[in-house]
């Protein structure tokens, strides 16, 4: 099937850089949040990064207009029942997603595919709360959405062939590469990195190492281009504690208990970026380490 509709659900930092993507790649885009004040920051962040990829040559002024042209907000989350493909970006708590997709349900056309972004939580699982588990998978972007190349897709045990080929098809047209991921806890990316971000609180946590040395050491030693605690940052504290939780709660297993300094720092509401404040300090003209 033809997708030329798509929905985005959550207006946060996923959100709008998908909501990006889509519409650059000739997409209409229908963006929808429970706060109006997201809905204006998304398409400003929108804006800003389309006009930095104008400024660079990546794209033309025209192109920028065009993709601008192509996203449409609403607060009503029914309105995304008339779209093709629905890719829910919402907070990270499976209580939050299932009521979302219980919601939409009674709107949605018959042939629409319904994603779910998330980065942990199983597909299998939220599918079935549906109508259409055959219709219904993960689509997993990589933040920053509008740089990062990969798209994990992730089959639910119920997804079929055609949602499969129609979800690839898209991540083709965006000029993105897919990889598929079978349905277990955290999926390929996120099943490594995580547990080597937890690994870099629990050095910060024993002291071993503080928040600037734990970052050089990963650069320079490991050649990352980002160390872990400012990834973790960058990713967000509540999102990196949300999928260590399924991870541990998934596969039971105790070495993926999350560390008690990564839930202190998510209780204190520093989650990184987003709020300012994580294992840096970002009120400032440069990062400053918290520890
Ligand atoms: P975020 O906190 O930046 O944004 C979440 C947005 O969802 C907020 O704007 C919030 O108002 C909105 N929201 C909450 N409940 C809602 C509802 N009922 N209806 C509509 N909108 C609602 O979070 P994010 O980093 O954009 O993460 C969103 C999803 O993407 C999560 O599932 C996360 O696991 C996944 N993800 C995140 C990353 C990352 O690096 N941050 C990477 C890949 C996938």
């Amino acid at each position: 099937m033809e997708i030329q509709k798509v929905g985005v659900i959550g207006a946060g930092q996923m959100g709008n850089g998908i909501a990006h993507v889509m519409a650059l790649a000739g997409y209409d885009v229908l963006l929808t949040d429970i706060s109006q004040q997201a809905l204006d920051a998304a398409l400003s962040t929108v804006r800003g990064n389309l006009a930095r990829q104008a400024g660079r040559g990546k794209i033309s002024e025209a192109d920028m207009e065009a993709a601008m042209a192509r996203i449409s907000t609403t607060l009503a989350l029914a309105d995304l029942g008339q779209t093709d493909l629905v890719i829910e970006a919402a907070t990270e708590r499976e209580a939050v997603k299932q009521a979302i997709f219980e919601d939409l349900q009674p709107h949605l056309l018959p042939h629409t595919i319904l994603t779910s972004n998330t980065s942990s939580i199983s597909i299998t699982r939220l599918a079935s709360r549906t109508d259409r588990p055959e219709r219904f998978m993960g689509f997993h972007f990589m933040n920053p959405v509008p740089v990062m190349q990969l798209v994990e897709l992730i089959r639910g045990i119920a997804t079929d062939e055609a949602t499969f080929a129609a979800c690839k098809a898209v991540v083709d047209k965006l000029g993105k590469t897919a990889a598929s991921a079978e349905d277990f806890p955290a999926f390929i990316v996120n099943r490594i990195l995580m547990p080597m971000i937890n690994e870099a609180v629990y050095t910060l946590y024993e002291g071993v190492g503080n928040v600037r040395s734990i970052d050089e050491s990963m650069k320079l030693g490991a050649n990352h281009p980002m160390g872990p605690l400012e990834l973790a940052d960058f990713i967000g504290l509540d999102t990196c504690l949300a999928i260590m939780n399924v991870l541990h709660d998934g596969l039971a297993d105790t070495k993926y208990r999350p560390c008690p300094l990564l839930t202190k720092y998510v209780e204190a509401g520093w989650l990184g970026r987003k709020t300012q404040r994580g294992f840096y300090d970002y009120r400032g003209e440069v990062p400053v380490p918290t520890r």
